[in-house]
């Protein structure tokens, strides 16, 4: 009797047979029968929180047709492809369409043959498709990305303004306002200007536990450090990059470009026609990565973005939360990295001060940046402090923060700050960071001379730290306003209110220490339940050319045929929509079956093959190790031992492209190969031991 009610739900059966899912997320069930119900709603919920179905189930359920408005036009046609591909009656109505194509769509909405519609805004309201709507039956109105109604947003459109006329004439229908934007300003712009005053607000729930916080200062690196992590991390897979300045973007996409990756540029002063190329390549490739401004992404509906890096600070927490939000949304491990330094700080400031805003808007912004800053600098865990900031909670720290996984060490900065607060204060209050690390090191330079900074009492004090230091300790002073940047726009700095305790001695100030996102050998590898055994992931290749031959054929993006999440759960096969099961079961159930029959065990006991064969089969060194239960230090003994032997490249056993590669041999070149220590501290200690063998064992073999 009990089940019979979960078999009947409706609502539940159009998820599974459709959709292919099994059970909803937080939230969808609620809103999705409110709406059924005839109520209007206002969904607020994350990037990736499964907004779509909320309107898409009451469509299909309600009498008519759902009418979608939506900004994006360049994804209508992925969105009304990818429904169509489950079986669901959709179309779309833009710009793009020609005259008879449009002709054909309206006819199939008098006859009740669409169960969902999507509409340019600009288009919804011309009174002619007014017209149409009142001829045609309406399930509900659908408002995508409803925050665009915003004038305080970055994606204010004025034709939004205009929708609120859809409830004058169709006051019967129920309406769903949609946004992943968070603020309580946001959301009453929204309500007073779609007329959604009975609209019930559902908020769900803002955290993202498969995304992993990772920040850390850059150094001049960065561009190499982005390079390896997507090298170690997510070779062939897709990510985007966001930069502060169109430049960077472009220069960064050439760079990566130039090193072998499919990096291609984004920003809003690119002609149209190449910036629709790069969001349909991004879209239907497995392995694009984006570099872009802030231009790119709102709405970009790719659930496979397995990361998120950004070069730049970006202006505040929710613009960081949005943009990494874009990571993950299939709900598998992703990454939001960010490497940010001083100069973003000082940039972002003087940005700031500059814009020709009113003060109230930019004392806002100013409060944001420092929000952001403060998160950057925090040492324990990112997670809770996000949804802290968006008035959510999480109860214990997360354990997929870098913070959670290794606490950062923090030293006591007091003597370092005075030094520098006073170093600011007798050269002036008007000097940039550069200038005054020179000055707190001794360094000999005229400039110094000139204005006979040499004989103030703090040349040359800060000789114990290193400049890269004393950055980390102006960047951070800065950070929690001990500091502040000149307002004329030159990067000097000033004494703050908060700067006196400091000086007088009356407070401590514990700062991070300078660390750097850890090197491949240390760092925490994801443990990717996809790639947990070698067979598996052999599978999990072999279904993923599948599908891209299919994609291909089909012309669709490759997670539109089965997105990652259902290809890793392929073993066992739950809830693939009907109409995509009949579509293409008996290709995968082809690959499934011959991969059966190739799986037999090997038992390999020579120790050092082992670990090859393992490697060779598609696992990391970390998760070699794990496997082995060794340490990884270990393996990449273990691949000494074979490139000793002529059996391995470096190149194969690190990872590392040949740039990196020949540092690492001109070190040896130049250091001799007899001690790792030296090699090791003359690259900065930026390669583990490990790898340095194996570097060292090809160096070896090839000068025997
Ligand atoms: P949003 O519009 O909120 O950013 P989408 O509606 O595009 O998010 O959904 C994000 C991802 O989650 C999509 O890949 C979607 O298919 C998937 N999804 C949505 N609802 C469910 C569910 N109940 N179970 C599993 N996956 C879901
Ligand atoms: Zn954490």
């Amino acid at each position: 009797m009990t089940t019979q009610v979960e078999v009947l739900d409706p609502t539940r059966q159009i998820l599974q047979k459709v959709f292919g899912y099994t059970h909803f997320r937080p939230h969808q069930a609620e809103i999705i029968n409110h709406v059924i119900a005839g109520g209007d709603a206002l969904v607020i919920m994350p990037t990736g929180g499964g907004k779509s179905v909320c309107y898409q189930i009451p469509a299909l359920l309600r009498p008519g047709t759902g009418v979608v408005v939506s900004p994006l036009i360049a994804l209508m046609h992925d969105q009304v492809s990818a429904l169509r591909q489950n079986g669901v009656r959709a179309a779309f109505l833009n710009s793009t369409l020609a005259p008879e194509a449009a002709g054909k769509v309206e006819q199939a909405l008098l006859a009740e043959e669409l169960d969902l519609l999507y509409v340019a805004p600009e288009r919804l309201l011309q009174p002619r498709i007014l017209e149409l709507l009142a001829r045609a039956r309406i399930a509900l109105f659908a408002i995508d990305e409803a925050h665009c109604v915003s004038q305080w947003g970055h994606d204010f459109r004025p034709e939004y303004m205009q929708l609120s006329r859809l409830h004058e004439r169709f006051p019967k229908v129920p309406r769903i306002a949609l946004t992943a934007t968070a603020d309580a300003p946001t959301r009453g712009e929204i309500v007073e200007r779609l007329a959604l005053h009975e609209a019930h607000t559902f908020i769900a729930g803002f955290d993202r536990p498969n995304i992993r916080y990772r920040l850390a200062e850059g150094g001049g690196n960065a561009r190499e450090r982005l390079l390896r992590f997507i090298r170690e991390e997510h070779e062939g897979e897709a990510g985007i990059v966001y930069c502060l300045s169109r430049r960077k973007v472009e220069e960064t996409a050439a760079w990566l470009s130039a090193r072998g990756l499919t990096a291609l540029p984004y920003h809003a002063g690119l002609p149209a026609s190449e910036r629709m190329n790069t969001q349909e390549r991004f879209l239907r490739e497995e392995s694009v990565i984006v570099v872009a401004t802030i231009a790119f992404g709102m709405g970009i509906d790719k659930p496979d973005v397995r990361f998120v890096a950004h070069l730049n600070l970006p202006r505040s927490l929710e613009a960081y939360y949005q943009e990494t939000g874009r990571a993950g949304r299939d709900g598998l491990p992703a990454d939001a990295w960010m490497l940010y330094g001083l100069q973003d700080v000082i940039t972002l400031r003087q940005m700031q001060d500059n814009s020709q805003a009113d003060e109230a808007y930019k004392r806002i912004e100013r409060h944001k940046l420092e929000a952001m800053l403060g998160f950057c600098e925090l040492t324990t865990c990112r997670r809770q402090a996000l949804l802290r900031y968006f008035g959510d909670t999480l109860d214990a720290p997360c354990g997929n923060c870098d913070n959670c996984l290794s606490p950062p060490a923090t030293w006591d900065a007091t003597e370092a700050a005075r030094k520098a607060l006073s170093c600011v204060y007798r050269t002036g209050q008007r000097f940039g960071v550069n200038y005054l690390i020179d000055v707190l090191l001794g360094k000999d330079e005229p400039r110094i001379k000139q204005f006979g900074h040499d004989l103030v009492s703090t040349f040359g004090i800060g000789q114990e730290l290193p400049a890269e230091d004393w950055r980390g300790v102006f960047r951070q002073m800065i950070a929690r306003g001990l500091l502040a940047v000149d307002l004329q726009g030159h990067g000097g700095l000033r004494l703050t209110e908060a700067s006196r305790p400091v000086l007088r001695g009356e407070s401590k100030v514990q700062l991070r220490r300078r660390e750097r996102i850890r090197s491949k050998a240390q760092s925490h590898r994801r443990e990717r339940r996809r790639f947990a055994k070698s067979a598996d992931r052999a599978l999990w290749e072999a279904l993923r050319a599948r599908r891209s031959v299919l994609a291909e054929a089909e012309g669709l993006p490759a997670y539109m045929i089965f997105s990652d999440a259902m290809l890793a759960d392929m073993a066992g096969v739950p809830g693939v929509g009907e109409h995509k099961l009949k579509a293409y079961a008996s290709d995968f159930l082809e690959v499934l079956k011959s991969n059966a029959a190739a799986a037999n065990p090997v038992s390999v006991v020579e120790t050092v093959e082992e670990s090859l064969l393992l490697y060779r089969a598609g696992m990391d060194v970390e998760a070699v190790a794990r496997h082995r239960g060794l340490r990884a230090e270990t393996i990449y003994q273990h691949f000494a031992d074979a490139i000793g032997r002529g059996e391995m490249s470096a190149a194969e056993a690190t990872g590392l492209e040949d740039v990196e590669l020949d540092s690492i041999r001109q070190a040896f070149a130049m250091h001799g190969d007899e001690r790792l220590k030296p090699v090791f501290d003359s690259l900065d200690k930026a390669y583990s031991y490990g790898i340095l063998h194996c570097v060292r064992a090809e160096f070896r073999h090839k000068h025997q």
